[in-house]
Order: C-alpha cells, then sequence, then structure tokens
C-alpha cells in the first residue's frame, strides 16, 4: 500500500488541471518537487531557511518559486491555484518546536480554500499534542465545508490510529 505522501502524489496526476501548484509546507521539498512534474508553474511556502535550502537541492527549475514566509499569508503572492497540498507537523531531522500551528495553519486554510481552483490535499498528524489539536481543527473545518461546491474525503488506516490521515477536497 502506499504510504500517505505517496497516495497523495499519485491522487494529484489524476486530476485534469495542472497550471498552477501550491506546496504551503515546504520542508524538504518531496512534495515540490512531485508538482514541479506535473505543474506549469509552483510556488512554495516555508518560515525555515533550511527547507528552501534542502529544496533548492532538489529542484532548481524557473518554474519552482520558494517563498521564505509563512503560509498564513500566501495571499500576498498568490490568487488562485489548481492543486495545493498542506503536509503539516514539522521536519523530521529538524528541531521539532519549529512546527505547524493550529492557529496559522487554520487563518491560510480558510484562505486557500477560497483560492482553490481544484483541489487540496491536507496531510495531518496526529502523534504530537500540538498535530492533534491542529488535525481536529482541519477536519472539524472541512467537515463543514458547502457540499454543493466541495467534495471532502478521506483516507486514513483504520487499523493505525495514531498514524498519519489525508484529507482531499475537491472544488466542484
Ligand atoms: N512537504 C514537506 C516535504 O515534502 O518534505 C514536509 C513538510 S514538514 C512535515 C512541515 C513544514 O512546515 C516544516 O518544514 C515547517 O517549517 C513548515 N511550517 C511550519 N509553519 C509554517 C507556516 N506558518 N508556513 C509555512 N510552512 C510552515
Amino acid at each position: 500500500m502506499y504510504t500517505m505522501v505517496e497516495y497523495v502524489h499519485e491522487r494529484m496526476k489524476t486530476y485534469p488541471k495542472h497550471d498552477i501548484g501550491v506546496d504551503f509546507t515546504m520542508g524538504q521539498g518531496n512534495d515540490t518537487l512531485a508538482l514541479s512534474k506535473i505543474c506549469k508553474e509552483v510556488y512554495s511556502f516555508d518560515i525555515q531557511e533550511e527547507a528552501l535550502k534542502a529544496t533548492r537541492e532538489k529542484v532548481s527549475d524557473d518554474h519552482v518559486h520558494l517563498i521564505l514566509d509563512g503560509h498564513e499569508h500566501c495571499d500576498r503572492y498568490i490568487q488562485e491555484f489548481d492543486i495545493g497540498i498542506f503536509n503539516l507537523g514539522y521536519l523530521p531531522a529538524h528541531d521539532h518546536l519549529i512546527t505547524t500551528h493550529q492557529e496559522t495553519t487554520m487563518i491560510a486554510l480558510e484562505k486557500v480554500v477560497k483560492m482553490m481552483r481544484q483541489v487540496l490535499f491536507v496531510v495531518c498528524y496526529i502523534g504530537h499534542e500540538e498535530g492533534t489539536r491542529e488535525a481536529q481543527s482541519v477536519a472539524d473545518y472541512c467537515a463543514q465545508l458547502d457540499r454543493h461546491c466541495y467534495n471532502v474525503a478521506l483516507f486514513k488506516m483504520l487499523n493505525k490510529p495514531l498514524a498519519p490521515y489525508v484529507i482531499e477536497i475537491e472544488k466542484r
């Protein structure tokens, strides 16, 4: 079976529009790299200089724009996108205190849902305290999205309760 991240990368390819891709949590650049292979333009955000450095080593194409800023400010850089991903949490081999936070994630998510033209994936991690709080807010918000405008699905391991899971939001 695919890992959650492999699953997202495969799901991305099934959508027809590939003009603008956005990685809202750049990290080590794996999602940015996956987007760069299928999208004409890619915007990628992180608050850590290390993330930009690691990602630059994986992908240096002109159509990929690495932005040192929080995703809660994404509306300063983009107005619309086709494929987006939030891979929440922290960089595994770095400072675990530099993680995504419920408050800023929710500010970003509410903006991003209005900007999406096609699909957004949110990978949630509930193995740490902030992640559990954040994942609950994300799930509550996604569950109340208007079903006439969005389809919202969950991909989750039923026999591994603490494993990460994916929320997929499709614009109808
Ligand atoms: N997508 C990454 C990859 O492919 O390696 C993994 C992302 S990692 C789990 C989460 C990242 O979110 C960290 O690099 C962290 O610095 C970043 N982050 C935390 N708060 C952020 C914010 N407000 N805006 C953008 N990125 C943030």
